[in-house]
C-alpha cells in the first residue's frame, strides 16, 4: 500500500514539475523524469523513490558541510525567532560579527557589502570599481577583464564577465566594457604546443591587453583562483602572483572571485592563498559562506579602496542597495558554518585528504580517453578527450553515458558547460568538504570502476 502511495505520488509530482517548474539550464525532454529529492543526510541524499545518491558535487559546489547540521539549523531558527528581518541601511549584530570575521580570515582590513548569490556579490564589485576610480580622479577607468572559460553569475554585467560562448548566445549584447583573455590552461595553452610557461604567458598577456587598451581606460581584473564551473583549470602559483603583480603596476583592481574556492574548498581558506604575496582589493563569496543552507552573497573590500567611499556630500557614498542582502539569518548560518569550519579544522582536513584521493584519480591518466587530470583539495577535473594524441573532446553523448553510469551506481557528478562549443568535455567532481573516508573511498572507486569500463 505504501509504495503504491509513494508512486502514485511521484508521479503526480513528476507531472506538476513537468507542466509548471523551469529548471536551470534544462534541456526539455518530455520523456525523462527529473531526479526529485526528498532527503538528506552528510554527503547523501535519497530521491522520491527511495534511491540513495552521494553527492559528488556539493549541490551546485555549495553544500560544504553536507545536509543536516542540526547546529546551523537552529543558528538560522534562533536568529529568525529573536530578529526576523531587518535591513542594512541599518544594522544587526550578526552581519556587523559576519563582516568582522570576513576581514579576519581575508588576513587584512576588510570591509563587507552583503548581497545574496555570487552573481549579485560580482555586479556590487563591478559597482564599487568603476565608482571607486571614478572618484579617485581616473573616472574613465571602467573596463573589466576575465578569462575565457569563466563564469561569473547569470545578471548581466556578471555575465558580460562569464567567457563562454553557450551561455551568451541570444543574450547578448553584453554590457560594454567587458573583455577577455586567454586562461591558464597548459593541456590546451593557446600559445601554442609544447609551450613550457604557458600560464605566465598567460599573466603576461594581461599586461599586454592593459597596456593596449590603455590602463588609464581599465578598472579591474577578475579572476577565479582556479576556474572552477569552466572545466578545473589549475595553474601554477605563480601566475596569480604576477597577476597580483600586474593589477597594481596598471592601478587596476583585483578582484578575486571565491564564490567556489572560498572557505576550504582548495584546501586553504580561500583559493588565493595559495600564491605568495596576493592580497586583492576585492573577494566576492557566496556558496560556501553559508554552506549552501541559506543565500547569501558577500563583497569584501580592501580598506584602502573603502577609504574612498568615506567622503561624505558628492554622491560618494555607494547608492546600492539589496533588501534582503546580509539577512539576519543568512549572517546567523554564515557564522554557524565558519565556526564549524574553524572547530573541526575542516581545511586542513580537506587540504590532508586531497592528496591521497589525488593520486588515485592521476592513475585513471593511464586510460586511452583520459586526457587530464587535475585537482586541488576537494575540486577535481577529468578532461576526457577521443585519443590523447588528438586531443579531441568526447561527445556530448559520451559525457552523459559516464555520469549515468556513475548516477547508476549512486554517484552524481558534474561536467563543465559547454564553454566553447564542443568543448564541454570535463567530468566535474567537488564533494561536500565534510564528506567521510568512506564517503571518498566510494567517490573515487565509482569513478574508477566507471572510467575503466568506458574509457
Ligand atoms: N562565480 C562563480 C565562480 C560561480 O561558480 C558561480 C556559480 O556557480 C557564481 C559566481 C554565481 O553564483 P550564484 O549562482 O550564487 O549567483
Amino acid at each position: 500500500g505504501s509504495i503504491l502511495k509513494v508512486e502514485t505520488e511521484t508521479k503526480d509530482l513528476v507531472q506538476m514539475d513537468k507542466d509548471h517548474l523551469w529548471h536551470a539550464m534544462h534541456r526539455y525532454n518530455e520523456k525523462a523524469s527529473p531526479m526529485i529529492a526528498a532527503e538528506g543526510k552528510g554527503s547523501w541524499f535519497t530521491d522520491t523513490k527511495g534511491d540513495q545518491y552521494l553527492d559528488g558535487v556539493s549541490g551546485l559546489w555549495c553544500l560544504n558541510l553536507g545536509h543536516g547540521r542540526q547546529e546551523i539549523a537552529q543558528a538560522a531558527y534562533e536568529q529568525m525567532m529573536n530578529l526576523s528581518y531587518f535591513p542594512l541601511t541599518l544594522s544587526h549584530k550578526p552581519a556587523i560579527e559576519l563582516s568582522s570575521k570576513i576581514s579576519e580570515l581575508l588576513k587584512g582590513s576588510y570591509t563587507t557589502f552583503f548581497s545574496n548569490s555570487g552573481s549579485e556579490a560580482n555586479e556590487t564589485a563591478f559597482k564599487i570599481a568603476r565608482q571607486y576610480h571614478s572618484q579617485n580622479g581616473n573616472p574613465g577607468k571602467y573596463k573589466f577583464i576575465s578569462r575565457y572559460r569563466a563564469y561569473h553569475g547569470n545578471t548581466f554585467a556578471a555575465l558580460s564577465a562569464t567567457a563562454q560562448a553557450n551561455r551568451r548566445v541570444k543574450y547578448d549584447p553584453a554590457v560594454p566594457g567587458f573583455l577577455h583573455v586567454p586562461p591558464p590552461y597548459s593541456y590546451r595553452s593557446p600559445f601554442g604546443e609544447n609551450v613550457e610557461n604557458s600560464d605566465l604567458l598567460a599573466a603576461e598577456y594581461i599586461d599586454q591587453v592593459i597596456n593596449f587598451e590603455g590602463s588609464e581606460t581599465v578598472a579591474g581584473v577578475i579572476l577565479e583562483p582556479f576556474i572552477s564551473g569552466g572545466g578545473v583549470l589549475i595553474p601554477s602559483k605563480e601566475y596569480l602572483t604576477r597577476v597580483a603583480e600586474i593589477c597594481k603596476k596598471h592601478d587596476v583592481l583585483l578582484i578575486v572571485d571565491e564564490v567556489v574556492s572560498g572557505f576550504g574548498r582548495t584546501g586553504k581558506m580561500f583559493g588565493f592563498m595559495h600564491s605568495e604575496g596576493v592580497q586583492p582589493d576585492i573577494v566576492t563569496m557566496a556558496k560556501g559562506l553559508t554552506s549552501g543552507y541559506l543565500p547569501l552573497g558577500a563583497t569584501a573590500v580592501n580598506s584602502k579602496i573603502y577609504e574612498n567611499f568615506k567622503e561624505n556630500g558628492k554622491l560618494n557614498h555607494f547608492r546600492h542597495v539589496s533588501t534582503y542582502g546580509g539577512h539576519p539569518a543568512s549572517c546567523a548560518v554564515a557564522l554557524k558554518n565558519i565556526e564549524i569550519i574553524e572547530n573541526e579544522e575542516i581545511v586542513k582536513r580537506v587540504s590532508e585528504l586531497s592528496e591521497s584521493t589525488l593520486s588515485e584519480l592521476y592513475e585513471l591518466t593511464a586510460l586511452n580517453k583520459v586526457g587530464e587530470v587535475r585537482g586541488i583539495g576537494f575540486l577535481y577535473g577529468i578532461e576526457l578527450v577521443e585519443d590523447k594524441k588528438s586531443k579531441t573532446p568526447v561527445s556530448d553523448e559520451f559525457m552523459g553515458s559516464v555520469i549515468g553510469a556513475c548516477k547508476e551506481k549512486g554517484l552524481i557528478i558534474g561536467r563543465n558547460g559547454d564553454t566553447v562549443p564542443g568543448y564541454g568535455n570535463v567530468l566535474i567532481i567537488a564533494p561536500p568538504l565534510s564528506s567521510t573516508v568512506e564517503d571518498l573511498h566510494f567517490v573515487i572507486e565509482t569513478v574508477k570502476a566507471v572510467l575503466h569500463e568506458l574509457c
